[in-house]
């Protein structure tokens, strides 16, 4: 069977080791080795805090520096703006017109999937699999849209993912990882971090803290 190419998008901004645990923790459950973890251009419908592409790059690099498994996938950055996922996705098919393509992304990120640009389109592109998310991420009432698509699409059988190029939506059983780059960028622009009900090195790696810290991001 043919190894996917799998890829989970976001701003990372910053990434956060929920990003690092819940996809490759997902990884593990699909039989896939590598995971690209993919910056967003201009992202249509987030601001960036005013942290400019090149420290999202770098703050990437470093997260995936931390396992032999992780990559930066810097894709998107090379498409023109503005980032849509259907493109990445497009441009991706294009370049590996066989092999199966997953694409990974947080339960929050599925449940608004509707509002994504031609978001119809993605899982004829790749295969979708959803990481699960706490609490105040569920939707109070699922999209009758979404729930139509699981029911036509869904598959729990991780063996479609490998023989089939796209098409699926699986659901991760991977355990809740709670925080957000919010939380974070929150945390990070009070001056003290036993304010906060976590320590920032619960959730960001040494090195990417300490480029956070040297370059005075988000205070
Ligand atoms: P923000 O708080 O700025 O919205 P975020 O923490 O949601 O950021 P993104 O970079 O926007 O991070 O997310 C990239 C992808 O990772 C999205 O699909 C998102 O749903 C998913 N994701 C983010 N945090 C988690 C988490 N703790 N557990 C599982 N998936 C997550």
């Amino acid at each position: 069977m043919a190894q996917p190419i799998c890829v989970f998008g976001g701003t990372f901004n910053p990434p956060h080791l929920g990003h690092v645990r819940a996809c490759l923790e997902a990884a593990d459950e699909i039989g896939v080795n590598q995971v690209g973890l993919m910056p967003s251009k201009l992202p249509p419908h987030k601001g960036t805090a005013g942290v400019d592409e090149h420290d999202r790059v770098a703050m990437v690099k470093l997260a995936c520096a931390h396992s032999d498994r992780l990559f930066a996938e810097l894709i998107e950055l090379t498409l023109p703006a503005p980032s849509y996922s259907v493109k990445t996705l497009g441009e991706l098919r294009q370049r590996h017109p066989t092999t199966p393509l997953v694409f990974m992304m947080g339960q929050d990120s599925w449940d608004n999937l509707p509002s994504w640009h031609e978001w119809e389109s993605i899982h004829q592109l790749a295969h979708l699999v959803v990481l699960r998310r706490h609490g105040e991420f569920q939707p109070a009432k699922p999209d009758s849209r979404l729930t139509a698509l699981a029911e036509t699409a869904g598959t729990t059988n991780v063996r479609h993912l490998h023989q089939q190029p796209a098409g699926c939506i699986y659901f991760a059983n991977t355990q809740l990882q709670p925080v957000s780059s919010t939380t974070l960028r929150n945390a990070l622009a009070g001056n003290d971090e036993n304010k906060h009900e976590f320590q920032l090195t619960d959730w960001l790696s040494d090195s990417v803290l300490h480029y956070i810290k040297e370059k005075r991001l988000y205070v």
